[in-house]
């Protein structure tokens, strides 16, 4: 998973650069392994380090990256260590110049990697999957045969990428000197979003994976990008916009449960209302098995939502029983199971004071191998505990995300393998609860969602070949 943000800037004397910094630290969430970013005035100023946007980003090279139009990138490596030639933005220069970041994973990566390499003689180098993105528009740019280019010959070539590239990626391009193009897969599954700032001067426009980076920097959204859609921002300022090629959509749900912020709205419902209902619904739940706890807690700090809902719904105290150790590392994506434990056992500790004597409803937002819910219903126990109904925000999760989301084998996912009852004996609950899929479903009528974690339907084309190469694929790029 990562961050993106392109700025298109009020005008060529203002250096874009402290906005673009500003805006990543607003994605740091969405990943924390690299941060970069590239501006352009007269050609590309391109910066990027491993490590978060606060810290990798130094004065002394700052001064160099003039330019009022810029990209930024926060990357989240989900499989090994992050390598700088991995890290996000990448650049082209030809045809043009092209400047690009995205936020995705793309599935048919052997065949593009053959047909580069036959058809067109590119070596791809990294294990980031922005280089068929990028080499894969520069051709169809090419194809168009402009000497600048124009609005129709942007869309056609988004439309050329659309038909070879496979998969989730939401993909913004900057074009030396000639504009800015954003744009999704034909399902739409990772978030894109327009927003615009007007000033004195002259308007300034934002395109950003998460609505909590316009709020700070001072943009209105006004649009999220539809299934295939494009929109290119040219020289002038002016908005051109594309329906692209596109499918039914399929906007990842998992955004909605965990990935993005709880002050972020997509489709115009804010995350952190949206977690609330889905707690409303989990209270349902309890209520037709005839569970009765005392107080709710949350799994902090994803959980939190989800269980203020809950609370509420059942009429019980939310309380705060677990503090969080903010030093502790990120346990979900270490390497071992070893690790994972281990970094798992550094995280959270329990307020006995809370706890004690009570029957304790702990939410968090998903459970994947269980790792995390069978340490804390453990705590909880340890903590004097009379009861524990250990809650997920999400339904069961059984089958690998392919378009982004670290999702581990089938074959670990605790749920894949279990019954409901088996599950909670995994963890040492005396219940586990989850929402159903329908009442996810029912929830989100109205958008199109990708649910294939829950359900096994996936929105793109996928043989059972391609999800077993993707289960190989040990180095696969930005997810
Ligand atoms: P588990 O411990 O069951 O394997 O995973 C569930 C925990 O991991 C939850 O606390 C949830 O907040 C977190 N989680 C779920 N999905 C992801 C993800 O894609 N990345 C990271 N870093 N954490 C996740
Ligand atoms: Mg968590």
């Amino acid at each position: 998973m990562c961050g993106i943000l392109g700025i298109v800037g009020v005008n060529e004397k203002e250096d874009v650069y402290n906005e673009l910094i500003c805006g990543l630290t607003t994605l740091q969430h969405r990943g924390q392994d690299s941060a970069g970013l590239v501006t352009f005035d007269r050609t590309f100023h391109l910066e990027k380090k491993l490590g978060v946007a606060s810290e990798v980003f130094k004065q002394n090279d700052l001064d160099s990256c003039r330019g009022a139009w810029g990209l930024g990138h926060t990357r989240y490596a989900t499989q090994g260590e992050t390598r700088l030639m991995d890290a996000q933005p990448f650049t082209l220069n030809h045809p043009y110049g092209i400047a690009m970041v995205h936020n995705g994973n793309i599935t048919n990566f052997e065949q593009l990697r053959e047909n580069l390499a036959q058809d067109h003689r590119y070596l791809i180098e990294t294990s980031n999957d922005l280089e068929f993105l990028l080499y894969t528009f520069g051709l169809e740019l090419e194809k168009t045969g402009m000497f600048r280019v124009t609005p129709e010959s942007v869309f056609q070539a988004v439309e050329g990428v659309q038909r070879k590239v496979q998969g989730a990626y939401a993909t913004i391009a900057l074009i030396a000197g000639q504009g800015m193009v954003a744009f999704t897969d034909p399902c739409g599954i990772r978030p894109l979003l327009l927003g615009r700032k007007d000033t004195e001067t002259g308007p300034a426009y934002a395109f950003a994976s998460e609505t909590k980076c316009f709020d700070y920097l001072g943009y209105t959204p006004i649009h999220q990008l539809g299934a295939g859609e494009a929109i290119f921002i040219d020289a002038n300022k002016k908005i051109h916009t594309h329906s692209g090629v596109s499918k039914r959509q399929a906007f990842c749900v998992f955004e909605y449960i965990y990935l993005s912020q709880a002050d972020t709205s997509f489709h115009g419902r804010l995350v952190a209302s949206d977690r609330e209902k889905l707690g409303h619904v989990i209270a349902k739940r309890f209520q037709e098995r005839g569970f009765d706890p005392d107080i709710v807690i949350d799994v902090p700090s994803s959980g939190y939502f989800f269980a203020q809902g809950l609370a509420e719904a059942l009429g019980i105290p939310y309380k705060k029983g677990l503090i969080k150790n903010n030093q502790a590392k990120r346990s979900f994506i270490s390497p071992t199971q070893a690790l994972r434990k281990k970094i798992v056992h550094q995280k959270h500790n329990p307020l006995k004071t809370v706890i004690q004597g009570k029957k304790v409803a702990v939410v968090d937002d998903s459970i994947v191998r269980g790792t995390t819910s069978k340490h804390i219903c453990d705590l909880i126990r340890r903590a004097g505990a009379e009861a524990v109904y250990f809650v997920s925000g999400a339904p069961a999760i059984k089958h690998p995300c392919i378009y982004g989301v670290d999702m581990p084998d089938p074959g670990e996912m605790v749920a894949a393998i279990r019954t409901e009852e088996e599950v909670a004996e995994f963890m040492g609950a005396d219940a586990v609860v989850y929402p159903s899929l329908e009442d996810m479903r029912s929830l989100y009528q109205g958008i199109g969602i990708c649910d294939a974690c829950f359900s096994g339907e996936y929105p793109s084309n996928v043989s059972e070949e391609t999800l077993e190469a993707i289960r190989q694929e040990k180095v696969l790029s930005c997810r």
